[in-house]
């Protein structure tokens, strides 16, 4: 399908950016990997008049690691974060969750930035970000401010984000070195959208469940953490019978609608099946 009409204008710097997105308001949008933006064009889901393209804003390709964490550009590309060995040790989680992301030339051009200001319910870079207590940093005519993940996904393609802002960084913690993890996704087929996903981590003391996160993604409008699957461990032993009370804990805590790829019933059930799984897949790192 032909794209609707519109202008277009590629900024070297991010001021320049901003002040267009500034001077245009709403009616403007940043373009970077265009994986979600073009096919929106292209079904006319949205209209934009002026499209301001992040390509040349070489400042946000970067990517940081250091004591305090992982710092990710808005322009670093799937293809980037899986080339890069030393995200493996700083962060296993983020790695193996972007693995399952669409196909190879999706991969090669689709941006975290883009990711995040989409907000795809089912995307996994959201829900990652949002069980890793992650920062999301915006910059605007107001200058930069950052957002706590959990407050940026406000619903399905909502975020915090004004008119006049650009994503600039995602911010990770570190990954403590007792960190277990186990990230499961369920899709039709491989490289599709997740129907659901869980991550689960934990910190593996005295064989002890600590600091516990469990994460889902697709289960509802925006990631989530599932705060009565995390108390059902928290503190607790590494047991069978605390793997089986997560999971029954995760499917209560859920109450997915039904959409045209699934019931929410059969949601409701498979993601207790994709946080066991991914409990014992990190029960099975802490033991190893
Ligand atoms: C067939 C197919 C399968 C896919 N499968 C998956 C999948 O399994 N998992 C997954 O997570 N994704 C998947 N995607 C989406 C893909 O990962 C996209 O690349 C991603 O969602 C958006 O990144 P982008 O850089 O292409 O953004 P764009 O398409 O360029 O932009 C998307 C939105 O973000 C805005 N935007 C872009 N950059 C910024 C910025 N820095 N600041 C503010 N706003 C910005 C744009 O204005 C637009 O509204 C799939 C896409 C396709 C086409």
């Amino acid at each position: 399908m032909k794209l609707p009409s519109f202008d277009y204008a590629c900024p070297a710097t991010i001021a320049e950016a901003i002040a267009l997105l500034t001077v245009h308001g709403a009616e403007a949008k940043p373009i970077a990997g265009g994986q979600s933006l073009v096919p929106m064009l292209a079904f006319r889901l949205t209209a934009p008049t002026l499209l301001v393209d992040l390509r040349k804003l070489s400042e946000l390709r970067h990517i940081k690691i250091t004591d305090a964490g992982v710092a990710l550009g808005a322009m670093v590309r799937w293809r980037d974060i899986l080339s890069e060995p030393r995200l493996r040790q700083a962060h296993p989680l983020l790695v193996a969750a972007v693995e399952h992301i669409a196909h190879y030339q999706i991969r090669n051009r689709g941006t975290v930035g883009g990711s995040l200001a989409h907000a795809d319910p089912a995307a996994e870079l959201p829900g990652i970000a949002v069980t890793c207590d992650a920062d999301v940093v915006a910059h605007g005519s107001a200058g930069p401010r950052v957002i706590a993940a959990a407050d940026f996904f406000r619903g399905a393609l909502t975020t915090a984000l004004r008119p006049d802002e650009i994503v600039t960084e995602i911010r990770f913690p570190a990954w403590p070195k007792l960190r277990r993890f186990g990230f499961r996704e369920f899709a039709r087929r491989r490289g599709d959208f997740a129907l659901a996903a869980a991550a689960v981590t934990f910190d593996a003391m005295e064989k002890q469940f600590r600091n516990v996160r469990v994460g889902t993604i697709g289960i509802g409008e925006r990631p989530t953490r599932l705060k009565p699957a995390e108390r059902a461990l928290e503190g607790g032993a590494i047991t069978d019978a605390a793997v089986a009370d997560c999971a029954a804990a995760a499917s209560s805590a859920v109450d997915p609608p039904d959409d045209i790829h699934a019931s929410g019933a059969y949601r409701k059930t498979l993601i207790s099946v994709m946080v066991e799984r991914a409990l014992r897949d990190a029960i099975d790192g802490a033991i190893a």
